[in-house]
């Protein structure tokens, strides 16, 4: 299996071609058009390969990863379901993949339309009065609605004294770190015995020097945060915003809106939620919706219709600015525009049901076997197991089962966060699965607890059936190798 990562580099035979190309019909002595120093003097060194040589290389790189369309992938608080490839088929209408930022808004009526669309669509689905569709990924959006919260500061002569952001000690890594890149101190307060943000705890780090709370709802945890309005009040009453963090929203679609809940700014990842798959490192969209108190400060340029025509407003005084080069990924807007409109309101509530249905229903199945903090609660589209029992009974940790569930052709969930669980595995289903998957993926994991309990020896060298087995993860981090050379060979 690994002689097919073999660089196609190497597969390089002197004069064989993969492609003829016509031969020049431009007359004359054309080396003599290009100046010298523009010409290249030496050889670029591609490799000289068939056509087959390259649709195999390709295809096969393709099957050494793991993906969405061959198998379960319940990585939670990364919300990875599959993506309708309906949208993909939109994302490449040659009028949408062939249109060019700088051309001007009379010939791309149809791309603000949908960008016009897109927002308003997202702006009620998320109670909010406006959304940007600018920044590039989930990350990219906190930033744009801290900024967007310090600028509300600054108007209103506060920016000096309002140095701190409250984050629930189960907050995405995410959130700390966009608080601290915006100048904010993080200050963090801890959840209760129902996973919920303490009240108690939370009255007293909110203060004259607040500036704002990000929070999820649900939480990481996977548990709704009951006392939100009561949350939000507090805030509120001290002087400072709330922030959402909508990352993972397939709780809430058509159930709840955070503008509802009193959040005044929110980011929400499009490539997560709204069907463009991620992790493969490609492009995201972090849209990111603004309250009555951040309309005055959203990123320009915002697009507006008048009589049925669309253009971009750059004239907002109090706008923070541009957040991105041009308008966004838009490619990532198309997908999540033909998933919003084929899902159709019905639908979109339908998916919100599915996903929380399916994560009870394996949280309930796993529950005799492995510890579940909070399994009395009902979760909301994901949930968080802990090792725990297998890692202290076994001396079989959470990072070897997930290794072993490879074997089973599972993904593994996420492991180790949130922080606040040990041991920590978090799953999340996703709407997407039938009971068949979920069931196939309940009995992998209690095979596991199994054989945890029966032969934990075979957990060490997992997984055994990938095309590389257990990898020394610290060595890959220290010294990465992350170009091909010919002399490590
Ligand atoms: C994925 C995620 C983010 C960050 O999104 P990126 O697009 O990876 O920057 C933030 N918060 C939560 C809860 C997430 O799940």
């Amino acid at each position: 299996m690994l002689s097919q990562v073999k660089p196609i580099f190497e597969k390089s035979q002197p004069g064989r071609m993969g492609v003829a190309l016509p031969s020049c019909d431009v007359p004359g002595d054309i080396s003599s058009l290009l100046p010298e120093n523009l010409r290249r003097s030496e050889d670029p060194g591609l490799p000289e390969v068939s056509e087959v040589d390259v649709i195999r290389h390709y295809t096969n790189l393709s099957q050494l990863n793991f993906g969405v369309d061959e198998g379960f992938y319940p990585l939670g608080s990364c919300t990875m379901k599959y993506n309708p490839k309906i949208n993909e088929n939109a994302a490449r209408l040659c009028g949408f993949s062939n249109i060019h930022p700088l051309q001007p808004e009379k010939v791309c009526q149809g791309a603000l339309k949908l960008m016009y669309d897109l927002s308003s669509m997202l702006a009620e689905i998320t109670g909010m009065e406006a959304v940007t569709l600018q920044p590039a990924a989930g990350a990219h959006g906190e930033l744009t609605g801290i900024f967007l919260i310090k600028a509300y500061h600054r108007k209103n002569g506060e920016e000096a004294t309002r140095t701190k952001i409250i984050v629930p000690d189960s907050a995405h890594g995410t959130n700390p770190a966009t608080a601290s890149v915006a100048g904010y101190d993080v200050v963090e307060v801890k959840s209760n015995d129902r996973g919920n943000v303490d009240i108690e705890a939370l009255k007293a780090a909110v203060g004259e020097d607040t500036a704002g709370i990000m929070l999820t709802n649900p939480n990481t945890l996977g548990l709704f945060e009951e006392d939100i309005l009561q949350i939000a009040e507090i805030v509120h009453d001290a002087g400072g915003l709330l922030y959402y963090d909508g990352a993972n929203a397939n709780a809430i679609l058509g159930k709840i809106r955070p503008g509802d809940m009193g959040f005044d700014v929110l980011h929400l990842n499009i490539h997560k939620s709204f069907s463009t798959p991620h992790g493969g490192g490609g492009p995201g969209s972090g849209a990111v919706g603004v309250g009555k108190r951040l309309l005055p400060f959203i990123p320009t340029p915002v697009v507006v219709e008048e009589n049925g025509t669309y253009r971009f407003d750059y004239d907002i005084p109090d706008s923070i600015g541009k957040m991105r080069s041009f308008y966004g990924n838009f490619g990532v807007l198309v997908r999540a525009y033909a998933y919003i409109l084929s899902m159709g309101a019905e639908g979109l509530k339908a998916a919100a049901d599915n996903a929380v249905l399916n994560a009870n229903y394996i949280m309930k199945r796993l529950e005799g076997d492995f510890e579940i903090p909070l399994a009395s609660r009902v979760c909301k589209h994901e949930f968080v197991i802990s090792g725990e029992k297998q890692h202290k009974e076994n001396g079989v940790s959470t990072l070897d089962m997930a290794k072993r569930l490879m074997d089973h052709g599972v993904h593994p969930p996420t492991i180790y966060f949130p922080l606040i669980v040990h041991e920590a595995m978090m799953i999340e289903p996703t709407e997407t699965e039938g009971k068949e998957t979920l069931d196939r993926f309940v009995d992998a994991m209690l095979e596991i607890a199994k054989e945890a309990k029966e032969k934990p020896e075979i957990f060490h060298d997992a997984p055994y059936t990938t095309v590389v087995s257990r990898l020394d993860e610290t060595l890959a981090a220290r010294k990465p190798v992350l170009r091909w050379s010919p002399s490590e060979r």
